[in-house]
């Protein structure tokens, strides 16, 4: 009986390490597309954004007045917006939303030869009706200039209108101003909730990555993580950041030590933002945003004040987020960084390099499967021997 069992497990075991070996012929593994520091540093001599047109940009956004949805400022922002697309497809659909009619810019940058796939940039464009968190309760009423809270990302946005064009990018780029972001009581995102919700699946599938500028501007300018991001794109923003001597710690391209911008010591923060429509739809998105401005706490200091001006952001910062999205763009970051699953046939196909790594990691994995099985039968079948040999002497011996 004892025997006909041990035969039993023997059979199975073989048969197990058999299915294990014929799997190892092919192999579904996980590729990272994500590109590496080394990659992206290609591109670092490649770029032209500059932080003082932005903040030229930036200037003539505040000095139009208040751009409350509906107004004569907001009109003039969008006419000249639009005006400096050359070489853009151009729209401003508007939509009625909670009294309000609010009008988002879309440009559409489409190069001969494109694949389809869509990077998008966008910021709010219009800035807060009310001070609520000013400091003096008469002034809570008041509108607020929203230097950083609005024309920061916008100026961040017209400097690259020009620049996009001569990149020499294979796919498409949208650039987006959205409208009703910091309105009302509780700011609700009205302009990109209207957006997402006009989109058709057949374009959502061909967006790759929805960059939102939101606060960029802070003359102290540095950025935390934020949880209503889609994850991997903050990996790509770390080889971004680190190349350009945003990271604390990390060498950049040239060799130097990066300084304080992308600060990963800093507790993840959670901001509703027009991201989050993107997100909601399946659009993949990052917030960049500075929570910190003016002091240390977190949408505290000059945010919804009527502080929020001119004299308090700087062509420094706005040119550290124009880098951050140009390099981006230039190294081909924001398209295709999603791992993607490949079938390897066997380690000596034309696989790339990566796979081939990847594909041996795999194998090396098998052999101590396999190995250890091996050492387990040739254990079992000790222990047959070393049973029958007790049971043959345990036999009562006749003559
Ligand atoms: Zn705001």
């Amino acid at each position: 009986m004892v025997r006909k069992w041990m035969i039993a497990i023997l059979y199975s075991l073989i048969l197990l390490a058999n299915s294990t070996m014929a799997s190892a012929e092919t192999e579904i593994v996980q590729v990272s597309n994500l590109k590496t520091l080394e990659e992206v540093c290609q591109h670092y001599d490649e770029l032209v954004f500059e932080g003082n047109q932005s903040m030229d940009y930036a200037t003539f956004q505040v000095e139009l007045g208040y751009r409350i949805p509906g107004s004569e400022a907001s009109a003039k922002l969008i006419n000249s917006f639009s005006e400096n697309a050359t070489g853009y497809e151009v729209s401003t659909p508007s939509h009625y939303v909670d009294g309000m009619n609010a009008t988002n810019l879309i440009a559409k940058y489409s190069p001969e030869s494109s694949t389809g796939e869509v990077v998008i940039i966008a910021a709010h464009y219009d800035s807060r009706d009310r001070a609520e968190r000013d400091e003096n309760p008469d002034l809570r009423d008041n509108p607020i200039d929203g230097a950083n809270d609005g024309a920061s990302g916008v100026g961040v946005l017209f400097e690259l209108l020009p620049i996009i064009p001569n990149m020499n990018l294979s796919h498409d780029v949208w650039l987006i101003l959205f409208d009703a972001e910091d309105q009302g009581v509780t700011p609700s995102m009205l302009g990109s909730k209207a957006w997402a919700a006009n989109l058709t699946q057949e374009e959502i599938d061909t967006i790759s990555a929805f960059i939102l500028l939101d606060m960029v501007g802070d003359v102290d300018f540095n950025f935390r993580k934020e949880m209503l991001s889609t994850p991997i794109l903050w990996d790509t923003m770390l080889n971004i950041s680190t190349a350009l001597g945003f990271v604390e710690g990390e060498l950049d391209c040239l060799g130097e030590q990066g300084t304080d911008v992308y600060n990963l010591n800093k507790v993840p923060v959670w901001i509703q933002d027009d991201h989050v429509s993107a997100t909601n739809v399946g659009i993949p998105a990052i917030d960049i945003i500075d929570v910190n401005y003016g002091d240390e706490t977190i949408l505290g200091g000059y945010f919804h004040t009527t502080n929020d001006t001119l004299d308090k952001i700087s062509a420094e910062s706005l040119g550290k987020a124009g880098k951050i999205v140009e390099l981006g763009l230039r190294s081909g970051s924001w398209i295709d960084y999603q791992p993607s699953f490949i079938e390897i046939v066997n380690s000596t196909t034309n696989s790339t390099e990566e796979e081939i790594i990847e594909s041996r990691m795999f194998s090396a994995f098998e052999k101590i499967v396999i190995t250890s099985q091996i050492i387990l039968i040739i254990g079992i079948v000790v222990s047959i021997r070393i049973i029958k040999s007790i049971e043959l002497a345990s036999r009562p011996r006749t003559k």
